[in-house]
């Protein structure tokens, strides 16, 4: 549960602890800016000077990101598996996702081409699949260092014709960090030249051993060129998922990760969400770092307005007051006031750090003060 102590608590009311503890002292309380407030103290402080604080309103989530939520397992329901594509560059990384695309997607419907929103939602044996869009090493380096896991399965392509590359290496140290399954798409077996079997005994040196050599990495050769063992891919992909048995709420406020974001002249901040768990809507608001914004519009991945989108679901979303950073973690909350409080709060804590980086203040100087 949230405890708020004096400093927090004045950050959050944009006030100085020092007048907090002041008027503290006054009511007969000794505290200093580490003291942990109780409810009542935090309601006669919101009184006095004249906000309205409600500690399950605003400090409760304040930390979101580090929020555990006790799911009730009644309520989880199963979910598409989220895929990132890594490799060696080169090895035809961005074939193979136009390729799945392609064969997956049918275009034109909403003006010609797919708009790009750096994820894009297939369909194989009527089952979804969500492929993340973003270059697969910056989004496990920024997703991982929030501690976030993301991808569900990653496919790490590999040139038959060329075999492990460092990057390939890096690849795997990078899945295997997260702990997240590798697929070998042992690509461009259309070369001549291409050689599966080095392939195979090159990662099995990494540690991924072909489940038909005894281990349980599964390997499949495909052209991304020509589309062949793409299918089988993607078949692959499934049951790679279904033995993860992923699943999530979605009968609760959207949770999930910004996967790209940017500042477009006409229709201001446009942010790609991925939704992890919940149910976000068309009209919600969110709370992404330090900015907020109720959402103004919410399309899918053909560029298609739709009002509501589940867990592993990536959206485009215009409404937010500020473009946020991939990688970061954003909440929709049951009212725009809240969410608007949280940010503000966030923005002030952030602006106090800045202030506190460049000057610190010692506990001696509060006392002088009160
Ligand atoms: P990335 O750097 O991993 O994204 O690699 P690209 O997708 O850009 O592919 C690099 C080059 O390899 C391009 O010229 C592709 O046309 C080619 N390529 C990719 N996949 C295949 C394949 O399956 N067969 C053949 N013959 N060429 C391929
Ligand atoms: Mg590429």
């Amino acid at each position: 549960s949230g405890q708020v102590t004096v400093g927090e608590l004045a950050k959050l009311m944009h006030k100085q602890a020092s007048e907090i503890i002041k008027f503290l002292f006054l009511l007969g309380n000794m505290a200093t800016i580490n003291t942990v407030l109780d409810d009542e103290n935090i309601e006669l402080v919101g009184m006095e000077f004249g906000i309205e604080v409600h500690k399950e309103n605003i400090v409760e989530e304040f930390n979101f990101e580090e929020m555990e939520e006790d799911e009730d397992p009644s309520k989880l329901e199963s979910r598409p598996p989220v895929v990132t594509i890594m490799g060696h560059v080169d090895h035809g990384k961005t074939t193979l996702l136009d390729t799945i695309r392609k064969t997956k997607v049918t275009e034109g419907e909403f003006g010609g081409i797919t708009q790009h929103i750096g994820a894009y939602q297939v369909e194989v044996n009527g089952r979804k699949v969500t492929f993340l869009d973003t270059p697969g090493h910056e989004a496990f380096t920024a997703m991982r260092a929030r501690g976030a896991k993301v991808t569900d399965v990653t496919i790490i392509v590999v040139a038959a014709d060329d075999g492990v590359m460092p990057q390939t290496k890096e690849a795997v140290d990078h899945a295997k960090a997260a702990g997240v399954p590798i697929i070998v798409a042992v690509n461009k077996m259309d070369k001549e030249g291409a050689n599966p079997e080095r392939v195979m005994s090159e990662m099995s040196e990494l540690g991924c051993m072909p489940e038909e050599w005894g281990g349980d990495t599964i390997f499949v050769p495909v052209s991304a060129k020509t589309g062949e063992g793409v299918e089988d891919l993607l078949e692959n992909v499934l049951v790679v998922a279904e033995v993860a048995d992923l699943r999530a709420n979605p009968h609760k406020n959207a949770v999930g990760t910004v996967i790209e974001a940017k500042l477009d002249k006409g229709r201001g901040s446009v942010a790609t969400l991925l939704i992890e768990a919940g149910t976000l809507h068309a009209s919600d608001a969110i709370v992404v770092g330090t900015a907020f914004g109720r959402v103004r519009k919410m399309t899918d991945d053909m560029g298609k307005e739709i009002k509501v989108a589940g867990p592993s679901t990536p959206v485009e979303i215009i409404g937010l007051n500020s473009v946020p950073i991939a990688g970061d973690v954003f909440k929709a909350f049951d009212s725009e006031k809240k969410a608007r409080q949280i940010a503000e709060a966030r923005l002030n804590v952030r602006v106090e750090e800045e202030r506190n980086a460049s000057s610190a203040m010692s506990l001696e100087d509060l006392a002088r003060q009160i």
